[in-house]
């Protein structure tokens, strides 16, 4: 992942920081990389300075985060519909991406809503499924 020098939305330098400047304290890992004109910014893998994706303004925060707790879900307990790497592969085939970029951190609202999408949708069917079994027994 390319570390950000520029702001892609508004042209400014960006900076690498604490995170303090966001949240006014440092939470989690620590840094950060922020455009201190538009408040855009991208947080870091733990312990590195690489960022876990691309500059994302409020709007698309909000939307990778809505991605993230939906598609999460398929992986993680409880539901745990299947392990985290063929959850990913299945994204990737369902987005038509490759592997490689098949990061939430690295997409555009239009990648967060399918995300959302496919994800409920695989959820309720997972759901739907686990409910008929349980009625047969
Ligand atoms: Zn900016």
């Amino acid at each position: 992942m390319e570390k950000p020098t520029i702001c892609r939305y508004c042209g400014s330098p960006v900076v690498y920081t604490s995170n303090a400047e966001i949240y006014g304290r440092e939470y989690g890992e620590g840094k950060c990389y922020l455009c201190r004109n538009c408040r855009a910014f991208v947080g870091v893998h733990p312990g590195t300075d690489i960022p876990l994706g691309t500059l994302a303004n409020e709007e698309l925060r909000r939307y990778r985060k809505t991605a993230h707790f939906y598609f999460d879900q398929i992986w993680m307990q409880p539901l745990r519909i299947t392990t985290r790497y063929k959850a990913y592969d299945w994204l990737s085939k369902q987005l038509g991406i490759s592997k490689e970029y098949t990061h939430i951190g690295m997409f555009e609202k239009e990648e967060c809503v399918k995300t959302i999408e496919l994800s409920q949708a695989r959820i309720e069917k997972y759901k739907k499924r686990k409910e008929q079994r349980n009625e047969t027994f």
